[in-house]
C-alpha cells in the first residue's frame, strides 16, 4: 500500500506540478512572451488591403516643392543585405538642446514617448546609445565583431534608433522595468517599433532587443506590431507599385523610373521615404471624401 501511494504522489508531481514548473521556467527565460500573453493580448490586426485608389505620375524632384509632401528617412531598411550607400548622409537634428542628435524625423516621436513614459511610470527614459557615425561603428565592430553591426548595416548610423533604459534596468533587464513593459507593447502609438524583436531572429539575424526602438512613423509601426512582423517582412510584404488602404492611410511602394513615380490621389498630405532597397514608400493620410477609387469592371 505505502509503495503505491508513494507511487500516486509521484505520479501528481509529474502530472501536475512537472508542466506548472516548466511554464514558470519558460516564461522567466522568456518574459517577452508573458507580458504579451497578458499586456498584448488585446491587440487586434490591422487589415492591410490592396486598393484600387487612382494614381497620379509625379516626379519626385517636383514633389519636393509641394508642401503637402514631407520627404524623410522613416522607412529604410537596414541589416547587412540592404547596408547603407557610401554617401549617405543622416538628416540630423538636436534634441531639446541636449547636445543629443537625432533623425529629424523622430523628434517629436521622440519627446511624446518620454513624456508617456514619464506619465505612465514615473520613470525618466534615457538614451545609451543613439546616433554613431560610421568611424564610430566602425570601432565597436573591431572591438566585438560578435555584438556590433558591421559599418553600413547599422540602423545606429541613420540617427532613427535609440537604445533605451530607466535606472537600473537596462539591456534585457529593461523588460523587468515597468517603462520597459510600456515601450514594448505601447511604442508603436509613438511610431515606434521594437526592431529586434523576439519572434524575429529568423528574419533580422539579431536576436531580440527589447531596448532598441526604431521609428517607422504612422501606420507603419502599428501594421508592423498589431501583427507581428519584422521590418523586413513588412517592407516586403508591400508590393511593387501596388496601392494599399490601412488604418485610414493609403501606402504604396514604388521603384521610381526616370525619377518618377505613382502617389495616391486626393490625399491631404504625404510622407515620402526611401526604404533602401531601392524603392519609395509614399505614405498618404486621406480624408475619404477625396480620395478617387478605379472604377471596378
Ligand atoms: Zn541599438
Amino acid at each position: 500500500m505505502v509503495t503505491r501511494r508513494k507511487r500516486r504522489k509521484k505520479h501528481t508531481f509529474f502530472v501536475i506540478a512537472l508542466p506548472i514548473v516548466l511554464l514558470m521556467a519558460y516564461f522567466a527565460v522568456n518574459p517577452d512572451h508573458w507580458y504579451r500573453l497578458t499586456a498584448g493580448s488585446e491587440r487586434q490586426r490591422i487589415s492591410v488591403k490592396e486598393t484600387k485608389a487612382s494614381m497620379e505620375e509625379r516626379s519626385l524632384a517636383d514633389m519636393q516643392t509641394d508642401e503637402s509632401v514631407q520627404f524623410n528617412q522613416s522607412l529604410m531598411l537596414i541589416n547587412t543585405e540592404y547596408m547603407l550607400s557610401e554617401d549617405f548622409v543622416a538628416e540630423t537634428g538636436e534634441y531639446k538642446d541636449s547636445g543629443v542628435d537625432m533623425n529629424i524625423c523622430i523628434l517629436e516621436a521622440y519627446s511624446a514617448l518620454a513624456a508617456a513614459v514619464k506619465e505612465e511610470t514615473g520613470d525618466k527614459l534615457y538614451i545609451s546609445s543613439g546616433i554613431r557615425d560610421k568611424e564610430h561603428q566602425q570601432r565597436l565592430y573591431e572591438e566585438d565583431p560578435k555584438t556590433a553591426t558591421i559599418p553600413g548595416a547599422s540602423e545606429h548610423e541613420t540617427g532613427l534608433c535609440m537604445d533605451v533604459y530607466v535606472t537600473y534596468y537596462a539591456g534585457d533587464g529593461f523588460l523587468k522595468s515597468e517603462a520597459g513593459q510600456f515601450v514594448n507593447y505601447s511604442c508603436d502609438e509613438y511610431g515606434f517599433i521594437i526592431r529586434y524583436p523576439s519572434y524575429g531572429e529568423k528574419e533580422t539575424g539579431i536576436r531580440f532587443e527589447p531596448w532598441h526602438i526604431r521609428y517607422v512613423g504612422f501606420p507603419h509601426s502599428e501594421i508592423i506590431y498589431n501583427n507581428k512582423l519584422t521590418m523586413e517582412e513588412y517592407i516586403f510584404s508591400l508590393k511593387e507599385g501596388v496601392c494599399y488602404e490601412a488604418a485610414g492611410y493609403l501606402i504604396t511602394r514604388q521603384r521610381p523610373v526616370d525619377g518618377k513615380v505613382y502617389v495616391p490621389e486626393g490625399c491631404d498630405s504625404y510622407v515620402v521615404s526611401p526604404d533602401n532597397t531601392g524603392c519609395y514608400i509614399i505614405t498618404g493620410k486621406k480624408t475619404v471624401a477625396t480620395i478617387k477609387y478605379l472604377e471596378t469592371a
